[in-house]
C-alpha cells in the first residue's frame, strides 16, 4: 500500500545530466512511494539522452530506440526537463544545494584519455570523443579530421574502435539511412579513406570488443577484414574467458578467408603500441612497436619498430569524466569519489545530499542497461537519507534561472526539435536527420519569446 497521502510534503531532487544514468535515476525517484518527489533533470544540451543520442553508432538503430523508453520517463508528471542549462556555467553547485533536498550528478564522461606520445596534438590526430561526437551531430563538434587520406589508424581495442572502423569504411549508402546530419554524410561521401588499421596494445584475448560488434565488422559488404593468423595463438598459460574465446573463433575464421578485393579494408593489428605520430604540419605517419606480454604481467616493448604511413590517427583508448563546478573530483580516475553513489569529499567524508551515478560514478564501462542498476543503487541510498532529513521548503530554481536570463528548454521545446528532425528526415526518406547547430537547436527549443507575442517561426534549419 502506498505510504503517500495528499499531505505528504513534496521533496525536490535535481538530476544533472539527461543521459541514461540520469533518466534511470529520475525514474527510480518518481516510481517509489516512500516520498513524494519532484525531479528536475538538467542538461547542458537542448536534447536529452546523452550518449544514446551522441555516442551509440547511428547504424545501430535498435540500441538508439532505447530513447523511446527514456522519453516516457521525461513524460512523467513529476519530472521536469531543463535543457540548455549547464552546471558550472548557468547554475552552481551551491544553487542546487540551496534549491533541492538532494542532487544526483549524472554528467557522464565526456573527456577522453590520451596516448601520451609525441605528435598527439598534430592536425590529423583526434580523439574518438571528437570523431564520434561529430558523426553523431553533437552541436559542439566540428569535423575533427580531413578525410582526404587513404589510410587511417585507430588506436584502441574496444567497441568504440570498431564503431570508428565501420563508420569510416562501410558504404555511405548504408549510412544514408541513419540519422547522421547531412554535412557528415557529405564528408563521408567525399572521403578518400580506403583502409583503417586498428591497433591494439595487447593480444586478441584481451580485446574488449563484443562478439556481436566483431561479427558485424567481419560481415560488412564492401570491406575486407584482414588479420594475421599468427597473432591469434593464445599466450601459453592463459585461459581466455568466454567472450575472448568467441572473439578468437570469429577472428580465426576471418583470417582464413582470402581477401575479396573489396574497395575498402580494415586491418586488425594486435600487440602493437604507438610510439609517436610523425609529421610537421599534420600527421603523415605513426611509429609503432611490437609488444610482448606474459600472463599476469604488464606488456613490454619488444624493440621491433615499424612506421605506418597514415594521414590520420584516432585514439579510442577510453572516455573519462570531467570536473563539474566545485563538486569533488578524482582526476586520476576521472570520476566523482563516492561510496556506492554517496559523494565523498577529498578527505573521504560524506557530502550530505549529494549523489552520483552512471559513468561519472564508476567510469566509462558497461552498456546502457548497466546504468539502470547503478542508478537504482544510488537512489536507494538517497531515499534512505531522505528518511532522516528534515523537510525544507525550497524556492523553484526557475526563479534563479529567470534572474540570470537563462531560459531552459523544456520538454515542449525538445519535442519541437524532435519533430523538426523527423520532418527533415522524412524529406529524405529517413526516420530522422539530426540538427547539429546551436542556433537552430536553440531557436526550435526555445520557441517564440513569451514576452513578445510573435507567431511561432517555421522551425526549419536552412
Ligand atoms: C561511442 C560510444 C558508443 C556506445 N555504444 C553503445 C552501444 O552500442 N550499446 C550500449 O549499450 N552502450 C553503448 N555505449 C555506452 C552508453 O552510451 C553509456 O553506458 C551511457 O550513455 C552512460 O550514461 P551516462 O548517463 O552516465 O552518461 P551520458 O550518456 O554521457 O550522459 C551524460 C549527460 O550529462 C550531460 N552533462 C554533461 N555535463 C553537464 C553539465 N555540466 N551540466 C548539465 N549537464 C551535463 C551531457 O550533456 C549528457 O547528456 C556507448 C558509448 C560510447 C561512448
Amino acid at each position: 500500500m502506498s505510504a503517500l497521502t495528499p499531505d505528504t510534503p513534496m521533496k525536490r531532487v535535481a538530476v544533472v545530466g539527461a543521459g541514461p544514468a540520469g533518466l534511470y535515476a529520475a525514474e527510480e525517484l518518481v516510481r517509489q512511494d516512500r516520498h513524494r518527489i519532484h525531479v528536475d533533470v538538467l542538461d547542458r544540451l537542448p536534447a536529452p539522452y546523452g550518449l544514446v543520442r551522441y555516442g551509440v553508432a547511428p547504424d545501430h538503430p535498435r540500441i538508439k530506440s532505447i530513447t523511446g523508453s527514456l522519453r516516457r520517463i521525461l513524460d512523467h508528471p513529476r519530472v521536469r526537463f531543463l535543457g540548455a542549462v549547464a552546471l558550472g556555467a548557468d547554475v552552481t553547485r551551491q544553487d542546487l544545494l540551496d534549491h533541492y533536498d538532494a542532487v544526483v550528478y549524472a554528467a557522464g564522461a565526456a573527456a577522453d584519455r590520451r596516448l601520451e606520445v609525441p605528435g598527439e596534438d598534430l592536425p590529423g590526430s583526434c580523439s574518438a570523443t571528437a570523431f564520434v561526437s561529430w558523426y553523431s551531430g553533437h552541436p559542439d563538434a566540428p569535423a575533427p579530421l580531413p578525410l582526404d587520406t587513404e589510410r587511417v589508424a585507430v588506436v584502441g581495442a574496444g567497441n568504440v574502435a570498431l564503431d570508428l572502423a565501420r563508420v569510416l569504411t562501410r558504404p555511405v549508402a548504408d549510412l544514408e539511412r541513419t540519422d547522421m546530419p547531412e554535412p557528415v554524410l557529405d564528408a563521408l561521401r567525399a572521403s578518400a579513406v580506403r583502409e583503417v588499421v586498428v591497433l591494439a596494445r595487447r593480444g586478441p584475448w584481451h580485446a574488449r570488443f563484443t562478439p556481436k560488434e566483431l561479427r558485424e565488422l567481419v560481415g560488412l559488404d564492401g570491406v575486407d577484414l584482414v588479420v594475421d593468423p599468427r597473432q591469434l595463438v593464445p599466450l601459453e598459460g592463459l585461459e581466455p574467458d568466454r567472450t575472448a574465446q568467441t572473439n578468437l573463433r570469429i577472428l580465426t575464421e576471418a583470417a582464413q578467408r582470402a581477401p575479396t578485393g573489396a574497395p575498402r579494408r580494415v586491418e586488425l593489428r594486435f600487440c602493437a603500441r604507438p610510439l609517436r605520430l610523425l609529421g610537421t604540419d599534420r600527421v603523415t605517419g605513426l611509429e609503432i612497436e611490437r609488444t610482448t606480454e606474459r600472463p599476469g604481467a604488464t606488456i613490454t616493448g619488444a624493440g621491433e619498430r615499424e612506421t605506418l604511413t597514415v594521414g590520420a590517427v584516432v585514439r579510442a583508448v577510453g572516455y573519462r569524466g570531467a570536473p563539474l563546478d566545485t563538486v569533488p573530483f578524482d582526476p586520476a580516475r576521472g570520476v566523482v569519489p563516492n561510496d556506492k553513489g554517496r559523494v565523498l569529499d577529498a578527505d573521504g567524508a560524506l557530502c550530505p545530499g549529494e549523489y552520483v551515478t552512471g559513468w561519472l560514478k564508476r567510469g566509462p564501462s558497461g552498456v546502457v542497461g548497466t546504468n539502470k542498476l547503478d542508478s537504482a543503487e544510488t537512489v536507494a541510498l538517497l531515499l534512505d537519507d531522505l528518511d532522516e532529513r528534515r523537510p525544507r521548503r525550497h524556492p523553484d530554481l526557475a526563479g534563479v534561472l529567470d534572474r540570470r536570463g537563462v531560459r531552459p528548454i523544456g520538454l515542449e521545446g525538445w519535442s519541437r526539435i524532435d519533430t523538426a528532425e523527423r520532418e527533415l528526415g522524412a524529406t529524405r526518406g529517413r526516420e530522422r536527420t539530426k540538427i547539429a547547430d546551436w542556433p537552430t537547436l536553440l531557436r526550435l527549443g526555445k520557441g517564440p519569446h513569451p514576452a513578445r507575442e510573435e507567431p511561432e517561426e517555421l522551425p526549419w534549419p536552412s
